[in-house]
C-alpha cells in the first residue's frame, strides 16, 4: 500500500506517518527529514537544500523526485510506504505516478489532513521533539509526563527546528497555499483523495485514518 500524506505544516502529518509504520508494518518516508539529514551532512543535496529550507521555501522539485526515486528501490519499502510531505507540487505528484507506473506501482490513497490554518500557527511554533525517537511535544498542549524526560524512550535531549519559528512558519504556509494545496484536486480527479479532521485528538485522527484506509486487520496493534 502506498499512502501520500497531505495537509499544512503542523496538521501531524509526522505524527501520523510514524504511528502508521509502528501499527501497520508502512515505511515512512519524509523528505523533510531526509532534505534535514542531508543538511547537517552537508551532502551536495544538503547545500543546495539549505537556503530554501531555512526561508520556508520548497527545495526545487528535481531535488526531491531524485530522492524518493532512489529510496523507493530499497528492500524496506516493498510492502509499502507512507510519503510524509512529498509530492508538494503538481510537477512532483506526475513524477511520482510515472516512477510508480515504472515499476508497476501506484498510490492507493492520499490522505489530507484538514485544519484551520490559524490554529496551526501556536501549534507549530511551540514544539519541540526528543532527539533519540523524534516524539513530538509541545510547550503548552503536549509536555512529556516526567518534565525533561521522553514519555517514549526516556531520553533527555530535546530539540527544536530551526524553521519552527514564526516568520519561517508564515513562509512556509505561504508555499502549501501556493503550491501544494493544488495537489489536492489531482488526487481527487483520480478519487484518491481522502479528507480527515486534523483537528481532532491524536487518537481520534488516527481512528479516522484508519477507517479511511481500511486498515485495521493489517496487523496486530501494539
Ligand atoms: P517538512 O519537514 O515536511 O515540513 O519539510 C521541511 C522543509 O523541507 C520544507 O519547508 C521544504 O523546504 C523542504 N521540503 C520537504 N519536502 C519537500 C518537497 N516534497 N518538496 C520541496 N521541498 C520540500
Amino acid at each position: 500500500m502506498i499512502i501520500v500524506m497531505m495537509g499544512p505544516p503542523g496538521a501531524g502529518k509526522g505524527t501520523q506517518s510514524a504511528r502508521l509504520q509502528r501499527e501497520h508494518g508502512l515505511v515512512q518516508l519524509s523528505t523533510g527529514d531526509m532534505l534535514r539529514d542531508a543538511v547537517d551532512k552537508k551532502t551536495d543535496v544538503g547545500v543546495k537544500a539549505k537556503g530554501f529550507m531555512d526561508a520556508g521555501q520548497l527545495v526545487p522539485d528535481q531535488v526531491v523526485i531524485d530522492i524518493i526515486a532512489e529510496r523507493i528501490d530499497r528492500q524496506d519499502c516493498e510492502n509499502g510506504f507512507i510519503l510524509d510531505g512529498f509530492p508538494r507540487t503538481i510537477p512532483q505528484a506526475e513524477a511520482l505516478d510515472g516512477m510508480l507506473a515504472d515499476r508497476g506501482r501506484e498510490v492507493h490513497a492520499a490522505l489530507e489532513l484538514k485544519v484551520v490554518e490559524h490554529a496551526l500557527v501556536e501549534r507549530v511554533v511551540g514544539r519541540f521533539f526528543c532527539c533519540n525517537c523524534g516524539t513530538f511535544y509541545h510547550d503548552q498542549f503536549n509536555l512529556p509526563k516526567v518534565e525533561g524526560v521522553c514519555d517514549v524512550c526516556g531520553s533527555k535531549e530535546f530539540g527544536r527546528r530551526k524553521d519552527d519559528d514564526e516568520a519561517t512558519v508564515r513562509e512556509r504556509f505561504a508555499a502549501y497555499r501556493a503550491k501544494t494545496a493544488p495537489v489536492l484536486p489531482y488526487y481527487q480527479e483520480r478519487g484518491l483523495l481522502k479528507q480527515v479532521d486534523g483537528l481532532r485528538s491524536i487518537a481520534q485522527v488516527a481512528q479516522q485514518i484508519d477507517d479511511a484506509l481500511g486498515v485495521h486487520n493489517l496487523a496486530p496493534r501494539c
